[in-house]
């Protein structure tokens, strides 16, 4: 981070705070070669380590493609995917890590996902969760169907 008046490297946090969203933290810095003052803005970066070791950015439009794609012919709208994408990015930021398995994603999607639409669900965790059987899809159907008796 370089100073905004003398392009000096290296400077001295002396406040830090957290946004609201808990998203982006803002620091106020001195520089140690001008003393003078300045703000920084930064995003809390977060890691998505893929089943193969790659690691990617963690992106809310990935989300909303990959669970898009199971709500496919189903009365789910854009907004609503946007909406599905903040929760999960919410649910997975509150840990307070920086980097989170794929795995891990796809757990949280699950959730605010069987809310949304039961049918998207059961297809994005047919293929999240691997089912290979009938018995898989019965189980799932019957978890949903308990669900729904209970409300
Ligand atoms: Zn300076």
């Amino acid at each position: 981070m370089h100073c905004p008046f003398c392009r000096h490297p290296d400077s001295r946090v002396i406040d830090t705070r957290t946004s609201d969203d808990g998203f982006t933290i803002r620091r106020r810095r001195e520089c140690l070669e001008c003393k003078r003052r300045f703000s920084t803005t930064e995003t809390a970066s977060l890691t998505v380590i893929k089943r193969s070791g790659a690691s990617e950015p963690f992106s809310r439009e990935k989300i909303m493609s990959g669970v898009g794609k199971a709500c496919q012919g189903r009365p789910v709208t854009e907004d609503q995917l946007a909406v599905l994408a903040q929760q999960v990015e919410e649910t997975v930021r509150q840990n307070g890590v920086s980097q989170i398995e794929a795995h891990d994603i796809g757990l949280a999607i699950l959730e605010p996902l069987r809310e949304l639409d039961q049918i998207a669900y059961l297809r994005f965790a047919s293929v999240y969760s691997s089912f290979d059987t009938l018995e898989d899809f019965e189980r799932a159907i019957g978890e949903l169907r308990q669900e729904s008796a209970s409300k």
